[in-house]
């Protein structure tokens, strides 16, 4: 049973206690959670191991969305910060923060420097959004301000002010999205400048599998490995799980903190699938107070690494994210998740960006498009794509040639991520 199993490696009687509380704390404090107990009938005394916790029924994000303000548990004068994430609806939904949940994002992330081995003689350039209500951003900040290693807030610019930045500042470690590394890979070499004479030597990625099912680097990390000599990190981790799961320097899985959260990994069904199987990965958070979660269905595809890692943890590791549920297509009888397709276009050196467009209907995908900038639209070039197309998804999408500014038309408008799959 994997949740008995990720508990007895994770201090079972800790974890208890935390779970304990956190029940105690949802009965006292959420709106959300009040009601539902009371639905399930459900009273604390029911919930008195961690195995009874499948008792309850699971929260999904339209839940999480549709309830967004009765999810808070505190008032709203101990709220720090107001974060959001983008929701199901395409409205943004919030996740507040108290004093003590920066500090337990900073304690979370502080953990995940130091699983990278990062130490107060490191630069951290963070490369990502700082502002905008965009919770990764302070999580990493704080994190470093916890080590006391210095940061370079370079946050979300171009290339060129990125490039700019590891010249002034010498970063030893960047945090950034590892498509866009290419970008400055790239821009370096436009500028005559030898990437590997740059100060960096870690990269840890966020928002972007770095790895593939089998925990080997994928198209995309392959891509700035063959170019510059540094160590890549993969992360995972999202607003309302206010926890990220990061690498060890043995890249085999992003180990969980059993101090913040319990992962489970579902089926359809909301059962916990067999050991090392695929599912969606389901968390309950410890130690936050503004909107902690319980039983939380992410939407990220998942499966779960119980082995000692090579670094002598225990603890617990997640996959790199498959794909998301809600992005799952059911393509001429083929289930494939965009990251899939990803995958294949980031092998070719030739494609500059894409954007892969999918119509279904009634769970079945009638149209898979993807828009391809490169500089070599050929049709030989077409007909090899198409063939590497069949031999990694046994399906081939249709291909359409387009430029940077027809693809740019594509994408929504405001977004904070590089947008590569959208929904018709
Ligand atoms: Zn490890």
């Amino acid at each position: 049973m994997q949740l008995v199993c990720t508990i007895t490696f994770a201090q079972n009687k800790k974890s208890l206690q935390q779970l304990s509380d956190l029940i105690t704390y949802l009965f006292q404090n959420s709106p959300f959670y009040q009601n539902w107990f009371k639905a399930q009938n459900i009273s604390i005394s029911d919930i008195s191991s961690i195995e009874d916790l499948k008792k309850l029924r699971t929260v999904s994000k339209q839940d999480f969305a549709a309830h967004n303000m009765d999810f808070l548990c505190c008032n709203q004068n101990k709220i720090a910060d107001f974060c959001t994430t983008s929701g199901t609806t395409g409205n943004a939904v919030m996740v507040p923060l108290t004093e003590n949940d920066i500090n337990r994002l900073a304690e979370n992330e502080a953990r995940t420097f130091t699983l990278a081995e990062l130490n107060t003689s490191d630069v951290c350039m963070l490369m990502l959004t700082l502002d905008k209500q965009f919770m990764a951003g302070i999580a990493y900040y704080e994190g470093l301000r916890k080590l006391k290693i210095p940061a370079v807030r370079s946050g979300s610019v171009s290339p060129q002010t990125q490039l700019k930045n590891i010249l002034q500042f010498k970063p030893t470690v960047l945090v950034a999205v590892p498509s866009f590394i290419l970008k400055v890979i790239e821009e370096s070499s436009a500028q005559g400048i030898e990437i590997n004479s740059l100060s960096v030597k870690k990269i840890i990625c966020i928002g972007e599998a770095i790895r593939d099912e089998n925990l080997e680097p994928n198209n995309l990390a392959k891509n700035i490995l063959a170019n510059w000599n540094v160590q890549l990190f993969s992360t995972h981790a999202s607003s309302e799980m206010q926890t990220a799961f990061s690498e060890c320097t043995h890249g085999k899985g992003n180990h969980i903190n059993s101090n913040l959260i319990i992962a489970e990994i579902l089926d359809e069904k909301g059962n916990e699938v067999p050991n090392g199987d695929i599912g969606e990965l389901t968390i309950t958070t410890f130690g936050v107070e503004a909107m902690p979660l319980l039983r939380y269905r992410t939407g990220d595809i998942v499966f779960a690494i119980h082995e000692t890692c090579e670094c002598g943890s225990n603890e617990m590791r997640i996959s790199p994210v498959l794909g998301r549920k809600n992005e799952m297509l059911k393509y001429k009888g083929t289930t494939i998740f965009p990251s899939s397709i990803f995958n294949v276009l980031q092998s070719q050196n030739f494609i500059k960006d894409f954007l892969v467009e999918a119509e279904s209907k009634e769970g079945r995908t009638e149209k898979l498009v993807v828009n391809i900038c490169c500089t070599e639209q050929t049709e030989n070039f077409k007909q090899n794509l198409e063939n590497f197309f069949r031999t990694a998804l046994r399906v081939t999408p249709e291909i359409k040639f387009c430029s940077e500014s027809e693809l740019a038309a594509m994408r929504p408008a405001e977004n904070r991520k590089i947008q590569r799959f959208v929904t018709r």
